[in-house]
């Protein structure tokens, strides 16, 4: 088993509503960010990348690449989905939790979880996403931007796919380590 965490932090600017979790919710702004800022799926990406030991979103998908600019962060989402796969893992569960004032999260956490899990290819069951309020304090209290904590774990389902030396004794080796239950 492996686990990961994730943090996230976007500041409002002009707009009409935030995309939190592939969701889009009305607010009196929107978030400052190169792709959509959706906080709860980088979050969530900065956790799986985490736990599987593969860097970050920066690293995945650099700001200064032109080809993520306004991409909807589903996408991003669906990368490390495929990398936690690729890897011979599968998601156990992950908890996300949204730290801000406003907009009030509530009413879309049930659009949220169900697009989680569809991009992570599991039950609904296996995905949290709750909110808190900083109690006016610090930036998220005074409204300045929204925050957003992840945390995965992630079970062995096979071996991975993409370790795969040539040489078919370090081939075996690689495998049996992966396989090995205290991993
Ligand atoms: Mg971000």
């Amino acid at each position: 088993m492996r686990i990961g965490q994730g943090i996230d932090v976007h500041v409002f600017g002009p707009g009409d509503h935030v995309m939190l979790g592939g969701v889009a919710v009305p607010h009196t702004h929107g978030l400052v960010a190169h792709s959509d800022g959706d906080v709860v799926i980088h979050a969530l990406c900065d956790a799986l990348l985490g736990a599987l030991a593969l860097g970050d979103i920066g690293i995945h998908f650099p700001p200064s690449d032109p080809r993520w600019k306004d991409v909807s962060s589903r996408h991003f989402l669906l990368h490390c989905a495929a990398l936690v796969s690729e890897r011979g893992y599968a998601l156990a569960n992950a908890d996300v939790t949204i730290v801000c004032e406003r907009p009030k999260i509530a009413p879309h956490v049930e659009a949220m979880r169900r697009n989680l899990a569809t991009d992570l290819g599991c039950a609904i069951g296996d995905v949290s996403v709750k909110a808190t309020t900083s109690e006016k304090l610090g930036f998220t209290g005074r409204g300045e931007g929204i925050a957003a904590f992840a945390v995965v774990l992630l079970q062995r389902s096979r071996a991975p796919t993409t370790v795969a030396p040539d040489d078919p004794v370090l081939r075996e080796l690689v495998t049996r380590a992966e396989l090995d239950p205290q991993s």
